[in-house]
C-alpha cells in the first residue's frame, strides 16, 4: 500500500503518521520526491483502514499496491536509480556501453579487445570466465584464470569488469568483479540471487529465455531484498517460434519495465539475435526505445571464437555501431 501526502507536507508533519503506521508493525519506506513525498508500506496491510488514513489532513490519496514487488517498484520509488561503476553511470539518463567477448580466451585477445572497444567508447569491459554452455562438451570458459585475465585487462585499460557468476561457491573468486552478471539461465536461481543481495556492489541480471517480465522483476527483489539495491536489468531476448534468430528482442519491454521499476534497463542484441549483422540495427532500436545502455559482443577474430562467433562483431564494426548508436541517442534527446 502507498500513501501519498498532500503537497507542502513537511517531515514534522508526517511523523505522527509514520509513528501510527510503525506501530502497526508496517516497515514505511518514505520516498521525497521534488513535487510529492509518498510513503511504502511494507507488510501485512490488510487490518489498516484505507479510508481512514485517506481522510487525515496531510494524505493526498491511499493506493493499494497489488504488485508482488516492493523494493523495485516505481510507484515506491519514483525516481531513476543510478547504477555507478566507478565513473561510469548507468540509469536516470546516463548510458552505458558494455562489451567485449562471449569469453575470455587469452590474455593476448581479451587485452586487445578491451583496447579496441574502449577506442569506441566503451566503458565497461564484458567477458565470460565461467560460461553456461548448453552441451557439457564445449569449451567451458578459462574460469579462474579468466578471472585474472580480466583483471589484467582492466589494468591495462581501465575498464571496469562485468563478468557472469554460475555458482555460490565461486562468491569469493568474484570480490574484485566490478558488476556481477546473473546469466539468463541462472535469472530464478533464488540462493544465488539471496547471496548477491548481501553484497553491496552492482548485479547485472538478465532475464530468463522463457521469463516474464514480473518474473524478472520478482529476481531483482531478491536481490533487493538482502539490501543491495544495485540492479541492472538486460532484456536479452526470449525464445518464441521466431525461426531466423536465436531469440527474439522483446525491445517494449524497455519502456513498459521503465514504467514499472526504477531500475535501469540494458539490451543485449547480441545474443537476442546470433547474427552479428543483426546487431547494430537492434542496438540502434534499442537507444532510439529508451534502454539505458547496451551489451555487446566484440571479437577480435569471430572466425576462431571458442563461442558465440557468429554474433560477435568485429572492433571495427563495433566502432561503426557505437557512432550510430550516438547519434541516435542525440535524436531521441530531442
Ligand atoms: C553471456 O552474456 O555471455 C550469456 C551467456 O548471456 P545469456 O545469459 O543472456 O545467455
Ligand atoms: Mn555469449
Amino acid at each position: 500500500m502507498i500513501v501519498i501526502l498532500k503537497h507542502g507536507v513537511n517531515q514534522d508533519m508526517r511523523q505522527p503518521l509514520v509513528d501510527w503506521l510503525e506501530a502497526q508493525k508496517l516497515k514505511v519506506h518514505v520516498s521525497e520526491g521534488e513535487f510529492q513525498t509518498v510513503l511504502g508500506l511494507v507488510g501485512d496491510t490488510r487490518q489498516l483502514d484505507m479510508d481512514l488514513v485517506g481522510s487525515l489532513d496531510i494524505v493526498d490519496s491511499v493506493k493499494q499496491v497489488t504488485d508482488p514487488f516492493k523494493c523495485c517498484n516505481r510507484k515506491f520509488h519514483p525516481a531513476d536509480t543510478v547504477v555507478e561503476v566507478g565513473d561510469v553511470k548507468i540509469g536516470g539518463g546516463h548510458f552505458a556501453m558494455i562489451a567485449g567477448p562471449c569469453s575470455v580466451e587469452s590474455e593476448e585477445q581479451i587485452v586487445t579487445v578491451a583496447k579496441a572497444v574502449k577506442a569506441s567508447g566503451a566503458q565497461l569491459l564484458r567477458g565470460g570466465a565461467f560460461k553456461p554452455r548448453t552441451s557439457p562438451y564445449d569449451f567451458q570458459g578459462l574460469q579462474a584464470t579468466g578471472l585474472e585475465l580480466l583483471k589484467i585487462a582492466r589494468q591495462e585499460t581501465g575498464l571496469p569488469i562485468v563478468t557472469e557468476i554460475m555458482s555460490i561457491e565461486h562468491l569469493d573468486l568474484f570480490a574484485d568483479v566490478d558488476v556481477i552478471q546473473v546469466g539468463a539461465r541462472n535469472m530464478q536461481n533464488f540462493d544465488l540471487l539471496r547471496h548477491l543481495g548481501q553484497l553491496r556492489k552492482p548485479i547485472l541480471l538478465k532475464r530468463g529465455l522463457a521469463n516474464t517480465l514480473k518474473e524478472l522483476l520478482m529476481s531483482a527483489e531478491y536481490i533487493m531484498a538482502g539490501g543491495n539495491e544495485q540492479v541492472i536489468l538486460c532484456e536479452r531476448g526470449i525464445r518464441t517460434f521466431g525461426d531466423y534468430t536465436r531469440n527474439t528482442l522483446d525491445l517494449a519491454a524497455v519502456p513498459m519495465l521503465h514504467q514499472l521499476t526504477h531500475l535501469p534497463v540494458i539490451v543485449d542484441p547480441s545474443h537476442a539475435t546470433g547474427r552479428a549483422h543483426l546487431v547494430e540495427p537492434m542496438a540502434m532500436a534499442a537507444a532510439a526505445c529508451g534502454a539505458d545502455g547496451l551489451i555487446i559482443e566484440v571479437h577480435n577474430d569471430p572466425l576462431h571464437a571458442l563461442c558465440d562467433g557468429a554474433q560477435s562483431l568485429r572492433p571495427e564494426q563495433y566502432d561503426v555501431l557505437a557512432e550510430k548508436v550516438r547519434r541516435i541517442r542525440e535524436v531521441s534527446a530531442l
